[in-house]
């Protein structure tokens, strides 16, 4: 794996270096925002983990350059994102987020770690922890034919909220909702669910506690 502008080098650096040299060998996909949130740079596994993620045409060349903003769906997601960079500027301390990326093929257990520069750039470095395979969900498949329903599905979970208000696996979500074998799925819509949501503010606390530390 090659990155340009040393950003191998700047991998190594930082509190989880030693947690990022044995993933080294696991797929590893990086980019770094610039203060303005635009993407500069990005990995050579880009491409390849779009891919395999049905994203072909998220190639890294489409996404250089352009705002992080574009790529993140729903108002809530983004909101709270939006909080964690911020944090994270002000704290200079990094932040870990446990999230899925799941293909239709297979659930994917990522982590992210967001860390912040001195001058307010940022890198994210996304490392897969786990994959496992399924039998393909069409409901987050990007290319099938919807119906006019409407679901939400965690951003960072990939769980599905239920019309009780839970949250529930995807399959099991979706086994309850009946949409397995659907020809046309429900329409999806992106939200963060509690926990998730308790996660970012426990990790947005950490951030400014270490900092008050080194400070
Ligand atoms: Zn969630």
């Amino acid at each position: 794996m090659r990155f340009r502008g040393g950003f191998q080098a700047s991998l190594m650096k930082g509190r989880a270096a030693a947690a990022i040299i044995g993933l080294m060998d696991k797929n590893i996909v990086s980019y770094r925002i610039d203060a303005s949130d635009r993407i500069v740079e990005a990995s050579d596994s880009w491409d390849v983990f779009a891919a395999e993620n049905k994203a072909p045409r998220l190639t890294r060349k489409e996404v250089v350059g352009r705002f992080l903003w574009d790529f993140i769906e729903g108002s809530d997601t983004r909101h709270l994102f939006r909080l964690m960079l911020s944090k994270a500027r002000a704290s200079l301390s990094s932040m870990r987020i446990p999230f899925r990326c799941d293909s239709p093929e297979a659930r994917r257990f990522m982590e992210m770690e967001i860390r912040p520069r001195p001058d307010c750039s940022i890198d994210f470095v996304c490392a897969t922890l786990k994959t496992e395979a399924r039998t393909p969900v069409a409901f987050i498949d990007p290319d099938v034919d919807r119906s006019n329903e409407w679901r939400t599905i965690c951003s960072w979970c990939k769980r599905i909220k239920m019309p009780g208000g839970e949250w529930a696996e995807l399959e099991e979500g979706i086994r309850r909702l009946d949409l397995f074998g659907t020809k046309r799925p429900p329409r999806m819509s992106h939200g963060i669910c509690p926990e998730d949501q308790e996660m970012a503010y426990r990790e947005m606390e950490s951030a400014e506690k270490a900092k008050r530390k080194a400070a």
